[in-house]
């Protein structure tokens, strides 16, 4: 597939989409109904849906029954952590397979035009950015994750917290699943502003900005403080009335679907003439530029906040406005305290 089609390269070799990226057309007003139409079938597709189909093939067939989860032991709770590890290795292997080790499509549609492979770092351990992010996934990630989930399937399965059924309240819980990755999303922008912050950033979160070329196991490769903070959204389900396979897609959508900015590529090509997109270039945009994106515009809080980067020249304008007028704020700072 021609990716000059969709985009430009530049002299480096990176490439850029063409196109404005956009806020989803969700909290505005006046509505925007076509908008939101036209809209709607990419908050599905491709990602959700998947993650969906986990949570469901999770619950259904891969999660012990109530009795079991009623009193702490470790067989079943190895069996949680087994099962997310091996979740997360095929999905986010599969990935890695086809477009970084295989490179199956070359550097097409690829926003940075070199593979981390080729250029080893010593910012990473082992000076490789694969073995580094894999270690910290499998290390503390899906231990992290694993424990919050042991943690609410007992409290589920001792009946603590509003939960409730399907027959009971079917469209509650219809809408609440359907909000579920916009909570994730809300939740997110929110702890990744506090780690932004100076001293929280230079220890937790500099490491996931280690990978500034991310690719599938940056995804989750993040200080376990980091970790901790980032399954927290899944508390919400003893907050408000919720349901396991709930539970379990909200913890798809924050630990598998952690991947989904940090393809590394704009379309997955599919065949000669087809392709899927990532919706990753909004991530890709906070690896590159940091203090940009701290979402990824389902929820309109960078655009309230003015830290949304929209992908075009005149994004990259107001950001280098905005890091200018921090610098000036910044520099009078030091200066009258050095003047006191
Ligand atoms: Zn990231
Ligand atoms: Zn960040």
């Amino acid at each position: 597939m021609d990716d000059l089609r969709f985009g430009a390269r530049n002299k480096r070799g990176d490439y850029a989409p063409n196109g404005v990226l956009e806020i989803a057309p969700l909290f505005v007003w006046p509505p925007r109904p076509l908008a939101f139409l036209r809209w709607l079938p990419g908050y599905f597709l491709p990602w959700n849906l998947l993650f969906f189909a986990l949570g469901a093939l999770w619950w259904f067939f891969l999660t012990p029954s109530k009795e079991t989860m009623q009193s702490y032991h470790w067989t079943w709770m190895l069996w949680i952590w087994g099962r997310n590890m091996v979740g997360v290795f095929i999905v986010y292997g599969l990935i890695e397979l086809r477009l970084y080790i295989r490179r199956a499509q070359g550097n097409r549609f690829k926003f940075n035009g070199k593979f981390p492979a080729d250029t080893p770092s010593d910012v990473f351990w082992f000076k490789s950015q694969n073995v580094d992010n894999m270690l910290r996934t499998f290390g503390t990630g899906l231990p992290i994750w694993s424990a919050y989930e042991v943690f609410i399937l007992h409290a589920w399965a001792n009946g603590w917290g509003p939960w409730t059924t399907f027959q009971q309240h079917p469209l509650w819980l219809a809408l609440f699943g359907l909000a579920i990755p916009l909570i994730h999303e809300a939740h997110f922008y929110c702890i990744h502003r506090l780690i932004h912050i100076p001293l929280l950033y230079k220890w937790v979160h500099s490491v996931h900005h280690n990978s500034v070329n991310p690719s599938p196991w940056s995804s989750l490769s993040m200080h376990p403080v980091e970790h901790l903070l980032y399954w927290s959204d899944s508390l919400i389900h003893l907050i408000l009335p919720s349901h396991p396979l709930l539970l379990l897609y909200h913890l798809h959508v924050t630990g598998t679907g952690a991947v989904v900015g940090h393809v590394g590529f704009d379309k997955i090509e599919t065949g000669p003439e087809s392709a899927i997109d990532s919706h990753a270039y909004v991530h890709y945009l906070h690896h590159k530029y940091f203090e940009v994106n701290y979402a990824d515009g389902s929820v309109p809080l960078d655009k309230l906040f003015g830290t949304w980067h929209d992908g075009t020249k005149q994004g990259d304008a107001l950001m280098q406005a905005r890091f200018q007028a921090k610098k000036a704020r910044m520099n009078a700072a030091r200066a009258s305290s050095s003047a006191r």
